[in-house]
């Protein structure tokens, strides 16, 4: 098993189009904005660094990127475990 540091990075945390919330991407949406597109499926609108994750973020991006194998996201400074994410969000919905 890799350890989760290497896969820090490769998500990035964005605002989609359209709806509430931050959701995840790859890292490098910005080098094609236009076909841009969240994990859940909507249109990427800006970078949302300074929001956090763990406060605001889409159970279904981050069921998709745990699916993927990707199991922390970097999001500012600070990193977010999405398989406890994904726990927490199932015990507690909003
Ligand atoms: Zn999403």
């Amino acid at each position: 098993m890799r350890p989760l540091v290497e896969e820090t990075g490769i998500l990035s945390s964005v605002y989609a189009r359209g709806r509430a919330g931050v959701h995840l991407t790859h890292f490098d949406w910005d080098e094609n904005i236009r076909a841009a597109r969240t994990l859940c499926g909507h249109p990427v609108r800006s970078n949302a660094r300074s929001i956090n994750f763990l406060v605001a973020g889409c159970l279904r991006c981050a069921e998709r990127a745990s699916g993927a194998g990707i199991h922390l996201v970097t999001d500012g400074s600070s990193g977010v475990n999405l398989v406890r994410f994904i726990e927490q969000r199932r015990s507690h919905p909003h």
